[in-house]
């Protein structure tokens, strides 16, 4: 059977790095594997999921470098749920249960202080047709569970080895509820046995559901997938990562100027046991993945850790793969030698905004003490500039003016750049050139 593998993401919120990780590791095992890759949306809580969410995810997805074969989404698939449906039932494997959310409650809060764990105690499977009746003819709607069989279930987990579970020691689960909506475990075998889906990957906050799926995808005649379950990624205090919270965003990362190849060369790495380094393409990263690589410890995500992995990729980004990104920007008359110059002072390629800025001009120099500019403009040297062309002007400047640190360099970036703060000095030198650093520091606007 042909590998399909699929990234299954509620459009609840943006997506964040942790399950960027997710759609990242799920996409490169199938690349390796050679196979196909589905998106999947799962919609169906219609009070949190939107349009705009969905489409942002295929956004930032599509943005992230990911391409995917297939596509679905649950709200589509109401008629395959229903199918669920009757199968279970037929099987005597779905039940109607009466209770009101309030009595579960009670249910569960008498179990944990008699310290049982809050397993529903089946008090369905006992009612008689007339007490169901009764319960219908009082209005009340059931809600419809799982029947676990009892027994071992247990399964080869690609990320965590031998997994098992009793299942006498898991709560049969609420497939629909009393409106008939089906709930994401039903939702989600059923789709993975319609597609074939031979793959599921997903974080370990799921591993319970797993042992669960198995049941209910053999229930409805299918052959579970092999499941991997990875370990969730927190931030550096160890809190967990949430859509709703809207942290480390895919957008907020976008926006501030971090490269796609940066996120997925770091998160592909995290928590295995190769060192994060900045891959300039997928195919690198795909070469480098096996599922094996990844630990069972919680990895932590360091923002300014994927701030250095930017700055390293922008360094040895070649300019074909920056020469859009230039046109986008409105800067266009970058050639490779002058990419190759900047590169290795720029922290992400949005920095290059402020130097093309000062290096194309027009700049309006600041001159506070004339005298002082003007000697700076004959001490220019002659062309040829390089980098050390900046020491050997102010050593110079230095030594004829008396003056030192600020004094001296100050007036130097204001004239020349026309603002306090800006790249350093030395390596923009050479690419403002004579002619221009010579008529700011006469005060010209150029
Ligand atoms: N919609 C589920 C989630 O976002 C998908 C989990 C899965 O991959 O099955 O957690």
């Amino acid at each position: 059977m042909s590998t399909l593998v699929r990234f299954a993401p509620s459009p609840t919120g943006y997506l964040h790095v942790g399950n960027a990780r997710t759609a990242i590791i799920n996409w490169l095992f199938t690349m390796k594997q050679g196979g196909q890759f589905m998106l999947r949306l799962d919609d169906t809580d219609e009070e949190r999921s939107t349009e705009e969410f969905a489409q942002a995810i295929e956004e930032d997805l599509s943005w992230l470098g990911l391409t995917w074969q297939k596509f679905d989404k649950q709200s589509d698939r109401g008629d395959r749920y229903l199918w669920g449906f009757e199968t279970l039932k037929e099987k005597g494997r779905l039940y109607p249960c009466y209770e009101t959310p309030e009595e579960l409650d009670i249910k569960r809060k008498v179990q944990l202080s008699r310290g049982k764990p809050p397993i529903y105690d089946r008090a369905a499977l006992e009612l008689t047709d007339e007490q169901k009746q009764k319960y219908e003819a009082e209005g009340r709607v059931p809600h419809w569970r799982f029947k676990l069989e009892a027994g071992e279930i247990k399964w080869q987990d690609l990320g965590r080895g031998d997994a098992s579970f009793q299942a006498e020691n898991l709560t049969d689960p609420v497939l629909f509820r009393a409106d008939m909506k089906p709930i994401y475990m039903l939702a989600s075998t059923v789709d993975d046995i319609d597609h074939g889906v031979t793959h599921v990957i997903r974080g370990e906050d799921h591993i319970t559901n797993t042992a669960i799926m198995i049941q209910i995808c053999q229930a409805l005649g299918g052959t579970p997938p092999t499941f991997a379950h990875v370990s969730m990624l927190s931030t550096l205090d160890g809190e967990g990562l949430s859509k709703r919270k809207g942290s480390l965003s895919l957008r907020q990362l976008r926006s501030e100027g971090i490269e796609p190849m940066a996120i997925t060369s770091m998160l592909s790495k995290l928590g295995t046991s190769d060192p994060v380094e900045a891959r300039l393409t997928m195919e690198q990263l795909v070469q480098d993945f096996d599922m094996v690589k990844f630990s069972r410890a919680t990895p932590k995500f360091d923002l300014e850790e994927l701030k250095k992995v930017n700055a390293r990729l922008v360094h040895m980004m070649p300019f074909d793969q920056v020469e859009p990104r230039l046109k986008q920007m409105g800067i266009a008359d970058i050639d490779e030698s002058v990419w190759a110059a900047i590169r290795p002072n720029l922290e992400s390629i949005q920095d290059l905004k402020d130097w093309w800025a000062v290096i194309n001009g027009p700049v309006d120099p600041k001159i506070e003490d004339s005298e002082f500019a003007a000697m700076a403009a004959n001490l220019l040297p002659q062309e040829p500039w390089d980098t050390a062309t900046w020491g050997h002007w102010t050593q110079e400047l230095k030594q004829q003016s008396g003056r030192k640190g600020r004094e001296l360099f100050m007036p130097l970036r204001l004239a020349l750049t026309g603002k306090e703060h800006g790249p350093e000095l030395a390596n923009l030198l050479p690419l403002i050139g004579y002619e221009k650093a010579a008529n700011r520091l006469q005060g010209k606007q150029t």
